[in-house]
């Protein structure tokens, strides 16, 4: 994105207070990431407008925060079936913004849509405890309330899917929101928010601010800001996570990952190939449950590399909205160039560039396309082992033994997931109980729990005490409350 002050362009409207408003800030351009055309104007939203979304938010707390949680769970039910009304229209949004190919965007459409879904159990999941007695005369119970004012920052990578992850669960336990949605997919999130008007929300209760670190600053240092949820990189989500809780707000801040893929020799090759093959190039290796380093267990290598070689080779790269594309582009110009740095880095590091994806015609097309990519001989201690890269980049390490692939991923600094792919139950349990990742997969690439499961990445994946999704996200979006009562007899 570049500053511009194009006319042509149509520009994205925040949401403020149940109405779209255009931005008095500053404009950036938005591209699109398959031709490289520009296609519509983002603004940066003044520290006024944000504070209004916020006070927006603030107002709008006290009725909905008394409505009934039946009442509210009604407004997400409709607004599912609104949302599954344009499914069409989002999908193909998803796919423009961002790149991915459209059946990418139908599925991370789909697990948006089960977080709704998770969130209408809110009546049964806000429920407390009682104990009758606890004292002579004397019963206790607890309930759950809602916060306050939250907020949301969002990745680029899933336009749709992550502002799924928070706002559902956090206006249906009673609290409002204000959205901040990547700077570089913002139209996506406008029409969630806009959908979610269409289905019934009361003004107020959903907010949508654009921008980027400036409009992340006013959000965090805003007292009426109670709790804010982050997904992004980890330096960045280390910043949130600071410097939230130094303004006393509760905070949970998902980061980003380097997830390993660890094949025994005695996997069935060709399902493993098919599931490596979607972990590491899926969505253009632009996933936080990606794949970006395979670990080879003894006589697994050889037939793996030269399988992998061989599918990424049939891989189909293109613009996602083609029906036949099986990888996108990644999402911009400076994106792309940091993967072809780490691929320049990769073979000063001595690795074998066994698949070179610059060198695919695509590459050299106005998107900003880079073809599978993969390292062979990788050594752990490299830098494209150790680095999320967040491209279609795949290293490849070879090790002797389970032990050896266990210590390899042991060692990243992140721990967001991690697979196996084996025909060994032992081999499987060992690995399940032993790998130092949040979450893991037994012959599956991208472990990504259900929106029942909370989202659990470990180390700097992860900044916080209770994650995305599950049970804790009932937790992060409520306080509770225990009342200790005597009614004499
Ligand atoms: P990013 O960290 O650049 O941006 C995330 C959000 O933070 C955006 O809304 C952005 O506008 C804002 N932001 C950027 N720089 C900021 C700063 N200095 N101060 C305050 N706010 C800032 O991440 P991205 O490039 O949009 O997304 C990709 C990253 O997200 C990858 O690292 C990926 O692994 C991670 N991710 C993690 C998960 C997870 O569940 N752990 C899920 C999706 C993506």
């Amino acid at each position: 994105m570049s500053s511009s002050t194009s006319l042509e362009l149509k520009p994205c409207p925040l949401y403020i207070n149940g109405k779209p408003v255009i931005s008095r800030g500053t404009k950036d351009v938005q591209y699109n990431p398959a031709s490289g055309e520009a296609v519509a104007e983002i603004p940066r939203s003044t520290p006024e407008e944000i504070a209004s979304a916020v006070e927006a938010a603030h107002l709008a707390f006290p009725a909905w925060s008394k409505t009934p949680v039946i009442q509210r769970c009604k407004v997400l039910l409709k607004y599912r079936e609104v949302l599954e009304a344009h499914a069409q229209e989002m999908i193909a949004l998803i796919t423009e913004e961002n790149g991915k190919t459209l059946a990418e965007a139908r599925g991370s459409f789909d697990r948006g849509i089960e977080c709704i879904e998770f969130a209408c159990g809110a009546p049964t999941l806000m429920m407390g405890d009682t104990l009758e007695q606890v004292g002579t005369s004397v019963d206790g119970w607890s309930t759950r309330n809602p916060v306050g004012v939250c907020v949301g920052i969002t990745p680029f990578n899933f336009p749709c899917m992550v502002p799924l992850w928070m706002f559902p669960m956090a206006i249906a336990c009673g609290n409002t929101f204000v959205l901040k949605p990547s700077d570089r997919v913002p139209r996506t999130a406008f029409r969630l928010v806009e959908l979610a008007y269409e289905a019934g929300l009361p003004p107020g209760v959903l907010n949508l601010v654009h921008g980027a670190k400036e409009a992340v600053d006013c959000l965090l240092a805003d007292p009426r800001v109670q709790a804010v949820s982050f997904v992004g990189s980890s330096a960045v989500a280390r910043y949130i996570h600071q410097t939230a809780s130094s303004h006393g707000k509760r905070v949970q801040a998902l980061g980003g990952a380097k997830n390993h893929s660890v094949v025994l020799p005695d996997a069935e090759m060709k399902s493993t190939v098919a599931a490596i093959m979607g972990s590491g190039f899926g969505c253009a290796g632009e996933r936080c449950l990606a794949t970006s380093v395979v670990v080879a267990v003894g006589e697994a290598a050889d037939p793996l590399v030269k399988e992998l070689l061989n599918a990424a080779d049939h891989l189909a790269v293109g613009d996602g909205c083609q029906p036949k594309t099986q990888m996108g582009p990644v999402i911009n110009a400076e994106a792309k160039k940091r993967i072809l740095n780490y691929i320049e880095m990769g073979e000063k590091e001595g690795a074998t560039l066994a698949r070179d994806g610059r060198k695919d015609p695509v590459a050299r097309s106005a998107g900003y396309f880079v073809g599978p990519t993969i390292f062979d001989r990788v050594n752990p201690d490299s830098r494209i082992a150790k680095e999320e890269i967040f491209g279609p980049v795949l290293s490849v390490i070879r090790v002797k033994t389970l032990k050896e692939a266990l210590a390899v991923v042991d060692r990243s600094e992140y721990g967001n997931a991690a697979s196996i792919f084996t025909r060994s139950g032992a081999a499987a349990r060992e690995f399940s109980q032993n790998v130092s990742a949040g979450m893991v997969g037994i012959n599956v690439g991208v472990p990504a729990p259900v929106a029942f499961f909370p989202f659990t990445g470990w180390k700097n994946s992860f900044f916080g005490d209770l994650h995305a999704l599950g049970k804790d996200s009932v937790r992060f979006y409520t306080e509770q409350r225990v009342v200790t009562c005597r009614w004499p007899d």
